[in-house]
């Protein structure tokens, strides 16, 4: 337990969520794009599986950032793969995080308004609610497909901001991706915050960015205490 708080509870009003990462592990999503994918890729195409992720590297890079990375009918499309029925061989392995359900519920008694912003595409956002029952814990849930842009850019902020009113400067943005708290930063939203360990396979990252958390419990009795 730390002996303070991450974040200033008292200043936030607004609390914007990424998903993957965030509040799911991510081992669900390396897993499944860099181990099942170039496993069927190989497969299919007759290559060895290491071909197959150097394949997937350099594809995954071309469209970082983009919306491309993020769509499953891309992927369709490129690799010849049913992605959906791919993902739920491995659905065992979407998980909420240990201490998710406890910060968002600890949000959600603060009456703080609370909403995910996600860059994965409607039919997986579909697929882990399904499994985590995330929207008994969060009821707004946004993809950032709806938009047709990513967190990574500008206009997608811009679009959230005439949707949702927030305050930059009582609003709380939590994600796993540097590069994403950086436009959000951009935008003008003041509290930040990156995850340290969004991977339960992988050791801490060493964030130095930004502030980051290890485990959301430690902020509970903060936002708690706020609340009485
Ligand atoms: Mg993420």
């Amino acid at each position: 337990m730390y002996s303070n708080p991450l974040v200033p509870w008292h200043e936030i009003e607004t609390v914007l969520l990424d998903m993957d990462g965030t509040l799911l592990d991510l081992h669900f999503d390396s897993y499944f794009w860099l181990e099942l994918i170039p496993q069927k890729i190989a497969a299919k195409n007759g290559q060895s599986v290491a071909e197959a992720k150097a394949f997937m590297d350099l594809e995954l890079a071309r469209v970082a950032g983009t919306l491309q990375w993020y769509c499953l009918d891309y992927w369709q499309d490129l690799l010849g793969l049913d992605i959906m029925s791919a993902k739920r061989e491995i659905q065992h392995l979407i998980q909420m995080r240990p201490d998710t359900i406890p910060f968002l519920d600890a949000l959600r008694d603060s009456g703080k308004e609370v909403v995910l912003v996600t860059n994965a595409h409607r039919d997986g956002l579909s697929l882990k609610v399904e499994l985590t029952a995330l929207d008994n814990h969060i009821t707004r849930l946004i993809s950032t497909h709806d938009y047709g842009v990513t967190k990574e850019s500008q206009d997608l902020w811009e679009a959230l901001y005439k949707d949702i009113h927030f305050d930059p400067q009582a609003t709380l943005f939590v994600d796993d991706s540097v590069p994403i708290l950086h436009a959000a930063k951009t935008f003008g939203i003041k509290h930040l915050l990156c995850v340290e360990n969004p991977d339960s396979k992988q050791p801490n990252r060493g964030i130095t960015e930004f502030p980051s958390i290890i485990d959301y419990r430690n902020e509970v009795p903060f936002i708690t205490r706020e609340n009485g």
